[in-house]
C-alpha cells in the first residue's frame, strides 16, 4: 500500500503540473495571438502601399496622356479626387482586400487628418473608426497639398484573426479538458479504491470478530457436555445444548446474511412470487423482535393504512427486507426503542414507513447507507454490530421487485426509512386493483 504522504506529494505534483500545461497553453494562445495580429497589420499596411503604388501609376499615366495630347494644357490639380477617381480607388481595394480573403468585412477611405473631412471611400455613419483606425497611410506621394491619409477600418478584425486560430486554440481546449478529465477518474477511481479497501478491512475484522464469539462459546458448552457431571443431569444438558443450538442459528444466519450477498452480486437470486398481504407480513416481522424490544422496554407502534394492502412479492426476502429495517430500528437506538411502522397506498403501490427516534444518520451519510459493506463510522468505536451488508440487501431485494427505498433522518431526533413496492410489476402485470 503506498504511503499516504508519497500519495498525497504525486497528486499535487501531477495538479501542479497540469495547472503548468495550462499556463503554457494559455501562454503559447495568447503570443500566437499577437504573432496573428502583427502578420495581420504588415498584410494591411502591404496592400494599402500596393493600392497607394497602382494609383500613382494610374495617374503619372494619365499625366504622360494629357501632356502628349494635342492639347496639353495643364490643368492644375487643386482637389484629390482630381487625381483619384473613387471607382478605381474601390475596384483596387476589393483587388487586395480579395488577396487577403476579405470581401466585404472592410471600411475604406481618402480624408483629410488636419480638418477630418471625407473624400471618398466606403464607409457607414459612424467615421470615428475610420479616423483612430491602426491601418492608416499618407498618401503625399500622390496628392501632396493638405494631409491626405488612406484609412482602412475592419470592424470585425478581431474575430477574424481569432477564426485562424480558432481550430488551435479548440484542440488545444480540448486536449487540457481531457487531460483534466482523466486525472480527475484516476484520483477518483483511486480514492474508491481505497475506501473500499479500508471498509472490506473493516468487514473482515468485523466478520472474524462477530464469528469467533458464537463459536467459542458453542466450543466451551460442547466442552461442559462432555463434562460426566454435567451429562448425568438432563436438566443441564439441556440447558447447553440450547446454547448450542441458539449459538449455532446465530452463526448460521450471519453465514447466510453474506452468502446471500454473494448471490445478489451475481445476480443469481430468483424471486418466489406470491401475493402477499403487506399488513400480515409486517405483523410477523414485529413479532420477531417482540422479545428484544420488551427486554429494552421500547415499544412498536404501528399504523396500516395501505388500502389493497396485497402485493406480489417474494414472502421469504420481504420478510427478510423489513426484519432489517427494524433490527437496524432497535440497533440504533440509544434510548428505549420506539419504532413506528406504518403503512400508506396510492394507485401505484404501497409504501411502507420504518421510523426510530434513535441516533439518526448525518445528511452527507444518507445515500452511503444503502452500498455495500458500508458502514457510519463512530470514532473507533463498534459498539454496534453489523457487517454493512443489511441496506445493501434491502435495497436490492426492493429494486428487484421494482419498488424503491428512501431514507429520511435528522442526527439526534431518528430516521425514517421509506419503502415503495408497486402493486404491478413486470412478473405480475396485472394489478387486482
Ligand atoms: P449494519 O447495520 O450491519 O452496519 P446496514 O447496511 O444495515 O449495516 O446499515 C448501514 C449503516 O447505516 C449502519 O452502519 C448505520 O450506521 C446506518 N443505519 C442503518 N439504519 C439506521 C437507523 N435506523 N438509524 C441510524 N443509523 C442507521
Amino acid at each position: 500500500m503506498m504511503k499516504k504522504s508519497l500519495f498525497k506529494l504525486i497528486i499535487s505534483v501531477a495538479l501542479l503540473s497540469l495547472f503548468g500545461v495550462v499556463f503554457t497553453q494559455v501562454y503559447w494562445v495568447r503570443n500566437a495571438l499577437y504573432l496573428k495580429e502583427e502578420q495581420f497589420k504588415g498584410s494591411v499596411l502591404i496592400g494599402m502601399k500596393s493600392v497607394l503604388n497602382q494609383l500613382i501609376l494610374l495617374h503619372n499615366d494619365s499625366t504622360l496622356k494629357q501632356l502628349q495630347s494635342p492639347d496639353p494644357c495643364i490643368i492644375e490639380k487643386t482637389h484629390v479626387t482630381d487625381v483619384i477617381r473613387p471607382d478605381r480607388l474601390d475596384s483596387l481595394m476589393r483587388l487586395e482586400m480579395g488577396c487577403m480573403k476579405i470581401n466585404k468585412d472592410y471600411e475604406y477611405a481618402i480624408y483629410n487628418k488636419r480638418t477630418g473631412r471625407f473624400s471618398m471611400g466606403s464607409y457607414g455613419e459612424d467615421t470615428d473608426n475610420l479616423i483612430h483606425s491602426e491601418h492608416q497611410i499618407s498618401i503625399s506621394a500622390l496628392f501632396s497639398p493638405g494631409d491626405y491619409y488612406m484609412t482602412v477600418y475592419f470592424p470585425n478584425q478581431q474575430a477574424m484573426i481569432l477564426k485562424q486560430i480558432l481550430g488551435w486554440m479548440l484542440l488545444s481546449a480540448g486536449f487540457i479538458v481531457l487531460v483534466f478529465l482523466s486525472f480527475w477518474y484516476t484520483v477518483s477511481t483511486v480514492f474508491r479504491q481505497k475506501k473500499l479497501s479500508e471498509m472490506k478491512t473493516d468487514f473482515i475484522n468485523n466478520m472474524t470478530h462477530e464469528f469467533k464469539t458464537p463459536i467459542s462459546t458453542i466450543s466451551l458448552a460442547a466442552e461442559m457436555l462432555m463434562k460426566p457431571e454435567v451429562n448425568q443431569s438432563a436438566d443441564k444438558v439441556s440447558r447447553y445444548a440450547s446454547v448450542v443450538f441458539d449459538e449455532n442459528n446465530r452463526l448460521q444466519k450471519q453465514v447466510e446474511q453474506v452468502l446471500q450477498i454473494a448471490t445478489i452480486d451475481k445476480g443469481e437470486v430468483k424471486l418466489k412470487l406470491r401475493s402477499v398481504d403487506i399488513h400480515r407480513l409486517l405483523d410477523k416481522a414485529t413479532e420477531i423482535f417482540d422479545l428484544q424490544i420488551n427486554e429494552k422496554n421500547g415499544h412498536i407502534e404501528t399504523r396500516y393504512q395501505a388500502e389493497p394492502g396485497e402485493i406480489s412479492g417474494d414472502r421469504m426476502h420481504l420478510m427478510n427486507v423489513f426484519s432489517n429495517l427494524i433490527d437496524n430500528a432497535i440497533k440504533y437506538s440509544d434510548k428505549p426503542p420506539v419504532i413506528t411502522i406504518s403503512t400508506e397506498s396510492d394507485r401505484h403501490g404501497v409504501y411502507v414507513h420504518v421510523a426510530d427516534q434513535g441516533i439518526g444518520i448525518a445528511t452527507q451519510n444518507q445515500h452511503l447507507i444503502f452500498k455495500n459493506l458500508y458502514r457510519v463510522h463512530t470514532g473507533d468505536r463498534h459498539d454496534v454490530k453489523g457487517f454493512g451488508l443489511g441496506l445493501y440487501y434491502v435495497k436490492r431485494l426492493v429494486e428487484l421487485h421494482q419498488g424503491n427505498i428512501s431514507v429520511e433522518s435528522e442526527p439526534g431526533k431518528g430516521s425514517r426509512f421509506t419503502v415503495f413496492l408497486p402493486y404491478i410489476n413486470e412478473h405480475n402485470p396485472v394489478s387486482d386493483e
